[in-house]
């Protein structure tokens, strides 16, 4: 990455070399503003930090994002696809939706898994999926992803509206007692099809940028955090799939004039690349356009230069020109798929993903401690109780061998055997009851999190897929890109340390 021809936009390049930051401690005391860490990651390697823009420097609001998709959409169904002005009054609940979970086309199901993609909690309109059903449609064969398989992944914030619309039509329809006119994979495919268009054609975009405050939240500390990375020496740069007129508008709006030394973002970063077509930017070869400032592509890049835009692009290319090996980049994004998964699995970029959840998350597990601690006592019990009924069944098993045996060994063989049979009943009785405390217990505080789907990161007593996700693809997790002022540009983040369960003591 080098310097551009325009003094103008080189302006933040001129700045001293800022240590101070080094010196920090840099332990936030807010859990909720934690960077959290799954791999070491020493910040003092890492010479260039990279930001998807939208849902990661960029924070939407939710429920405004919501509202303006749905609105959108229904317009597309009613107007473009033939929907019926009924679907105005269906009643959408915006809580039913949260990220991680998966759509069955096929079925109208929307449910939640665990990281061995077992599947939990199952939802048809706002009705539990019955356990036997459930099993009967999941139980037996893998569940696999992608687009023209029948299920789907709602695993960025973006993907929350469609969700939402098809349980809320389905309930709207059948709880009625009446048959939908179209099928629930048309239903689906028309308003995903839908919503990517309200995304490409500008109509959510104009809204968007015509009233920036209601739907993007201006963090006071995204400068300074840029700021202190830059100070210490390493290279920013963006790379999001918005395109070029967006992209200005949003990041004007969250950082022009909010540091006195930068007066333009362009200033903060040492590439801008948008259009990236993020995940195959990770994968495929598209080559780089150079923009001129209309945002127009005025022919393929050498290098990358300071103040310029490109838009499209690959990773083979863009370490070739920024001069970067992988394991020296930090990409920074919001999208398990796009930003993540597909940057560690295509390159070897280091991974910080943001989870706007985490707050709400962190903010009420703090409630429920004393809740979610009896809930680990009460799984652990579990398991204990079931390895000493094992235990026992196994004792009264080979007991009932040896009823060969006469004389006084028999009587002595026969009493051990009724101590292990009572054993087993009375284990089982605490069992059932352990049990039955466990789910009153999980039910009541999983409605705190989420009244349909519980906890974000778990499913039952496992890590919920969404969060095995994260432990296995983002090296560190944090809900805000500002997160990072707290801490020291060269902070060493250490992973806790990695036990295995056979290695618990
Ligand atoms: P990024 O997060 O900065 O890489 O950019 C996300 C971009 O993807 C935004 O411009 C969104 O409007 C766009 N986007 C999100 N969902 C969809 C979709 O379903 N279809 C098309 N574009 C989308
Ligand atoms: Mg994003």
């Amino acid at each position: 990455m080098r310097n551009g021809p325009h003094d103008d936009a080189a302006e933040g390049e001129g700045l001293p070399l800022d240590l101070t930051g080094m010196l920090e401690p840099g332990i936030p005391s807010d859990p909720k503003r934690g960077i959290y860490v799954n791999r070491n990651l020493n910040m003092a390697k890492i010479a260039a930090v990279g930001f998807d823009m939208d849902y990661t420097v960029a924070p939407y609001d939710q429920p405004a994002m919501n509202e303006l998709s749905v609105r959108a959409t229904l317009e597309k169904l009613i107007r473009d696809r033939g929907y019926p002005e009924e679907l105005r009054s269906v009643r959408l609940d915006p809580a039913f939706i949260i990220r991680g979970l998966a759509v069955d086309k096929e079925e109208g199901n929307i449910f939640k898994m665990d990281c061995h993609r077992h599947v939990g909690r199952c939802y048809h309109g706002y009705r539990p999926v019955p356990d036997q059903r459930r099993r009967e449609l999941y139980g037996t064969k893998a569940i696999k992803f992608g687009s023209g398989e029948r299920f789907a992944w709602i695993d960025t914030l973006f993907s929350l509206p469609e969700a939402t619309m098809l349980a809320g039509i389905i309930e709207h329809w059948e709880g009625q007692g009446r048959r939908m006119p179209w099928t629930y994979r048309q239903l689906f495919d028309d308003i995903r099809a839908s919503i990517d268009e309200a995304h490409r054609d500008n109509s959510m975009k104009r809204e968007i940028v015509a009233h920036l405050p209601q739907f993007i939240e201006r963090d006071p500390d995204l400068p300074p955090t840029l700021h202190k990375l830059r100070s210490a020496g390493k290279k920013l740069f963006l790379l999001t799939n918005s395109e070029f007129a967006y992209t200005q508008a949003v990041m004007s709006y969250l950082l022009d004039g909010a540091l006195p030394r930068y007066r333009s973002w362009h200033q903060y970063f040492d590439a801008v690349v948008v259009s990236a077509a993020k995940p195959a930017f990770f994968t495929g070869d598209a080559p780089f356009q150079l923009l001129d400032a209309d945002g127009h592509p005025v022919g393929q890049p050498k290098t990358l230069e300071r103040g310029r835009v490109y838009a499209g692009g690959n990773v083979r290319d863009f370490e070739r020109m920024a001069e970067l090996t992988g394991d020296r980049i930090l990409y920074v994004g919001d999208h398990i798929y796009g930003d993540i998964l597909r940057s560690k699995k295509s390159s070897i970029w280091r991974t910080a993903l943001i989870i706007q959840e985490m707050e709400e998350a962190i903010q009420l597990g703090a409630e429920h401690r004393e809740a979610l601690h009896r809930i680990q006592q009460l799984e652990d019990a579990v398991i204990k109780l079931d390895q000493e009924i094992n235990y026992h069944l196994t004792l009264v098993k080979s007991l009932a061998r040896l009823e060969v045996l006469t004389g006084p060994e028999a009587v002595v063989i026969e009493s051990t055997r009724e101590q292990a049979r009572k054993k087993v009943e009375r284990k089982r009785a605490l069992l059932r009851q352990t049990l039955q405390e466990l789910e009153a217990l999980e039910g009541t505080t999983d409605a705190h999190f989420n009244p349909y789907w519980g906890r974000l990161f778990r499913e039952e007593n496992e890590r919920s897929q969404f969060g095995g996700q994260v432990e296995d693809f983002a090296d560190v997790y944090t809900s805000r890109v500002s997160n990072f002022l707290a801490y020291s540009p060269v902070q060493y983040f250490r992973a806790p340390r990695d036990v295995m369960p056979h290695e618990r003591g």
